[in-house]
This record gives structure tokens, C-alpha cells and sequence, in this order.
């Protein structure tokens, strides 16, 4: 079946445990907090949810310039 979806590999849920950030060493996790998960390989990267409307924020912008349909130029 073909995959109707770019974000097959993003999830959200909870924290099992506390651990870091994966995008920045200083950002703690708790036990209970919500994470986005991220596929990585056979694993997954997890962010704080500080970084993770960081990464939504940029994948918005990409979106609408992907939804425009202009081939990029490749030299
Ligand atoms: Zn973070």
C-alpha cells in the first residue's frame, strides 16, 4: 500500500521515563511529559515539546513551499 502521509515517522506521546532532549543536552524530559517521537532507523529520537514546535514551526514553512508545486533548481 502506498504511504498517504509524510509524517508516518512523528508521533506523539508520553515520556516513560526522564531522559534528555535529543536536540538540545540541557532540556529535561520528566517522567509524564509529552514528547514528540521521531523515527530514527530502527529507533526513535525524542524532543521536548519546546523543540518540538521548533520543528513544526519549520516544517510549516516547508509544507506551504512544497504545496506550491515549483520544481526546485538543481544545477
Ligand atoms: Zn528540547
Amino acid at each position: 500500500m502506498s504511504t498517504k502521509s509524510l509524517l508516518v515517522t512523528c508521533r506523539i506521546d508520553i515520556a516513560g521515563r526522564a531522559h534528555d532532549c535529543q536536540a538540545n543536552s540541557r532540556h529535561r524530559i520528566n517522567k509524564g511529559d509529552v514528547r514528540l517521537k521521531v523515527r530514527n532507523g530502527l529507533g526513535w529520537d525524542h524532543y521536548c515539546s519546546e523543540c518540538a514546535k521548533k520543528i513544526f514551526a519549520k516544517d510549516l514553512a516547508k509544507i506551504a513551499q512544497l504545496e506550491k508545486l515549483e520544481p526546485e533548481v538543481t544545477e
